[in-house]
C-alpha cells in the first residue's frame, strides 16, 4: 500500500494543497480510503491525520470503509421522484441484494442515495461506478446489475449515446443535452478566439470597462456585477491572481452548465483567459462537480486543443506576457461547494466550509491570493460581450437585467430541457414554452430559491423580479407539495450543511421535524407560526447562502400554500397534549456511546 500512496502523492507534488486529488485517487485505487492511508498520506505531507480524516469526512463520495465493489449512487431529486424514483430504487435492491445505503453481503454491490446529480431533464438517473445512467427503468436496472455481476465495466453497459458531444469518442454518455431553444448569446454562432484576438489590443482596464457597461451580473445565481468584482479582484494587492470557475452546479433542479460544458467548453475557457488577462491573473481552475466527472477527459483535451492554438498557454495570440492556463479540480459531492469560499476552500484540498467575509475572494481567495470566481455562463457570456460589444449585449433582455439566461427546466412539462432565454420572459410564457399543463406552483431558483403559486406566474425572470440561477422546476397539480417538494428540500439542507453554525446545524432538523408533524396531522396552528419564526431567524443568523436560504422551501411554501398546511391542522392550540418521550429522545446518542436510554 505504502508503494502505491507514495507514487500517488509523488504524481500530485507532494502538496497537501492536492489533497482532493490524492483521495480521489486512493479511493479509486482501494474502492475506499482505509485507516491506514489516511496515516500514510499524512505522513508524507506532514500534516495531521485529522486533517486528511476532516476532508475525507466532509465530502459524500469520501469514504473510510468499503462502498461494494460496484458502486451505485440513486439521485434523490424531487423530480426524481416524480418520475418513478421509488421504483427503480426497489429493482436496485431486489437485484444488487442490499437496500439503499448499504452494502451487499458479498460487498459486490453498494447502493446509496444522494443529492440532485444534475439530470433532472432524463430522470430517474443514476451514477454506477461514476458512469451516468438515465431514463432509468425497472428493467434496464436489471440488465445494469446483471452485467455488473458479469465482470462487464458500467461503461459497457451504455447502449445508447446521447447527443452531440455527448457522443464523441472521450465522453461516450447516454445523457442528452436536450436544447430546446437556442437565443443570441450562449448557442449562437461563435469563432474560437474572437474575444481573445479583439482583447490583444486593448487595456486590462478596456475589458473590465466594457464588461461593467454591459451591466452582466452572474449567473451562478447570486447575482453580483461581473465587472464589479474584476475590478475589485484587479485592484486588490498581490501579483498572483487566480480565476476560477465554478462548474460545481448543485442546486438541486439546474444543468445547464453541464450542457455548456459539454457543447461549448472552449468558450468557457476562453473567458476564463479574459477574466485571466483582466484581473492580471496566470493561473484559471475549473472546479467541476464529481458528479460530471464523465466529462472530464473531453474538457481536458479542449484546454490541450486551446493550448496548440495558443488560445491558452503562454504568449497567448502572440501577446507578450499574456500567459493563461487552467487545470481541472474535482469536486467530491458537496452542495455547499458551489458557495465561493467553500468551493476555494475545497479546491486547497479541505472542508468545503465557506470563510467569514470580508475579506472577500477578490481580496483573498484561493491560497490567500485574489481571486474571482465566475460561473460556467457567466464566463460563456463575456466573450460575446467582448466579441459584439457591451451595447450590442444591452439591447438584449430587459434595463436591469441585460442579455440571455439559460434556463433548466424539468418535473412536470412535455418539453424539459435546457432553453436560453431573453431575460423578462414572464413564468407563464417559460410553462407554455415548455407545454406545461395543470401547473400548481413552480420552483423558481432551486431549494434555495421561491415556491410559486399561479397568482405569480405573470411575473417576470429577470434580476429586478423572478431572480434565478437557471433551476425551474414545473409542479402539476397532482403533487403534494408539503410531502414531495418541501419536506425533500428540507431533509436536503439538513444532509448538505456544513455544519459550522448553530442555526443552520440545528433549525433545519426542527423545521423538518415540524413539517413531520403537520403531514402527520399532529400540529397545531402555532406550529405553522413557530415554523415562519424559526425560518426567518435562519435568514439573519446564518452565515453562507445556503444557511440563509434553507428554510425558503417551508417558507414560501406557507407564504403562498398556506392552504396546504392549515388543511391538515385538526388539532385547536388548546387542544394539545403535550408530551416528550425523554427515551425516544436519547435512543440514538446512548446507542452510539453504548448507554442503556
Ligand atoms: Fe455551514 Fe450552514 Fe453555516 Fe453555511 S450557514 S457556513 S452551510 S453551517
Amino acid at each position: 500500500m505504502e508503494a502505491k500512496l507514495k507514487s500517488i502523492i509523488e504524481k500530485h507534488g507532494k502538496d497537501a494543497g492536492r489533497l482532493m486529488d490524492i483521495l480521489h485517487d486512493v479511493q479509486c485505487e482501494f474502492g475506499h480510503i482505509p485507516c491506514d492511508a489516511v496515516k500514510i498520506v499524512s505522513k508524507i505531507l506532514n500534516i495531521s491525520k485529522v486533517d486528511v480524516e476532516q476532508t475525507i469526512s466532509f465530502y459524500h463520495f469520501f469514504s473510510t470503509s468499503p462502498v461494494g465493489k460496484n458502486t451505485i449512487y440513486l439521485n434523490d431529486s424531487v423530480v426524481a421522484n416524480f418520475m418513478g424514483r421509488e421504483e427503480i430504487a426497489k429493482a436496485f435492491e431486489k437485484e444488487a441484494g442490499c437496500s439503499l445505503g448499504n452494502v451487499s453481503k458479498d460487498g459486490m454491490f453498494g447502493l446509496f442515495n444522494t443529492a440532485c446529480i444534475g439530470m433532472n431533464d432524463q430522470e430517474p438517473a443514476a451514477l454506477v461506478n461514476g458512469i451516468v445512467f438515465t431514463q432509468l427503468t425497472a428493467s434496464k436496472v436489471k440488465d445494469i446489475v446483471a452485467g455488473l455481476k458479469a465482470g462487464k465495466k458500467a461503461k459497457e453497459l451504455v447502449k445508447s449515446f446521447g447527443d452531440g458531444a455527448n457522443a464523441s469518442e472521450l465522453v461516450k454518455s447516454m445523457v442528452n443535452n436536450n436544447i430546446k431553444k437556442k437565443g443570441q448569446v450562449i448557442f449562437s454562432e461563435y469563432a474560437t478566439g474572437s474575444a481573445l484576438q479583439k482583447l490583444i489590443n486593448k487595456t486590462p482596464e478596456d475589458i473590465i470597462n466594457e464588461i461593467k457597461a454591459s451591466n452582466i451580473k452572474g449567473r451562478g445565481g447570486a447575482g453580483f456585477p461581473t465587472g464589479m468584482k474584476w475590478d475589485f479582484c484587479r485592484k486588490a494587492q498581490g501579483a498572483e491572481k487566480y480565476v476560477i470557475c465554478n462548474a460545481d452546479e448543485g442546486e438541486p433542479g439546474t444543468f445547464k452548465d453541464r450542457v455548456l460544458l459539454t457543447e461549448i467548453p472552449q468558450r468557457v475557457f476562453e473567458g476564463m483567459a479574459v477574466a485571466g488577462y483582466a484581473i492580471g491573473a496566470k493561473q484559471g481552475i475549473l472546479y467541476l462537480r464529481n458528479e460530471y466527472l464523465y466529462l472530464n477527459a473531453h474538457l481536458e483535451k479542449t484546454l490541450e486543443d486551446l493550448k496548440k492554438k495558443n488560445l491558452l498557454g503562454k504568449n497567448i495570440l502572440g501577446k507578450q506576457g499574456f500567459d493563461f492556463d487552467v487545470r481541472i479540480q474535482l469536486g467530491a459531492g458537496a452542495y455547499i461547494c458551489g458557495e465561493e469560499s467553500g468551493l476555494i476552500e475545497s479546491a486547497e484540498g479541505k472542508r468545503g466550509e465557506p470563510r467569514n467575509r470580508p475579506p472577500f475572494p477578490a481580496q483573498k481567495g484561493y491560497l490567500n491570493k485574489p481571486t474571482v470566481v465566475n460561473n460556467v455562463e457567466t464566463l460563456a457570456s463575456v466573450i460575446r460581450i467582448i466579441e459584439k460589444g457591451s451595447e450590442w449585449y444591452k439591447s438584449i433582455g430587459t434595463k436591469d437585467s441585460s442579455g440571455t439566461k439559460v434556463l433548466s427546466i424539468s418535473g412536470d412539462c412535455k418539453n424539459p430541457g435546457v432553453y436560453e432565454i431573453e431575460w423578462g420572459m414572464t413564468i407563464k410564457e417559460m410553462l407554455d414554452m415548455c407545454v406545461a399543463e395543470n401547473v400548481q406552483a413552480v420552483q423558481v431558483a432551486g431549494p434555495s430559491g421561491r415556491l410559486i403559486n399561479e397568482k405569480e406566474f405573470s411575473r417576470k425572470i429577470a434580476n429586478e423580479d423572478l431572480a434565478t440561477g437557471g433551476s425551474m422546476i414545473v409542479i402539476g397539480k397532482q403533487r403534494n407539495i408539503l410531502k414531495d417538494v418541501v419536506k425533500n428540500f428540507t431533509e436536503f439542507f439538513i444532509d448538505e450543511s456544513c455544519g459550522s453554525c448553530v442555526p443552520c446545524r440545528a433549525l433545519n432538523p426542527v423545521l423538518l421535524q415540524k413539517l413531520e408533524k403537520v403531514i402527520s396531522g399532529k400540529a397545531t396552528s402555532k406550529d405553522i407560526d413557530e415554523m415562519t419564526r424559526l425560518g426567518k431567524m435562519m435568514k439573519e443568523l446564518n452565515r453562507c447562502g445556503l444557511g440563509q436560504t434553507a428554510a425558503n422551501p417551508v417558507l414560501t411554501s406557507i407564504e403562498n400554500f398556506r392552504n396546504k398546511y392549515e388543511e391538515l391542522i385538526k388539532i385547536k392550540e388548546e387542544q394539545s397534549v403535550y408530551e416528550f418521550d425523554m427515551n425516544g429522545a436519547v435512543k440514538e446518542s446512548c446507542e452510539m456511546v453504548g448507554r442503556k436510554a
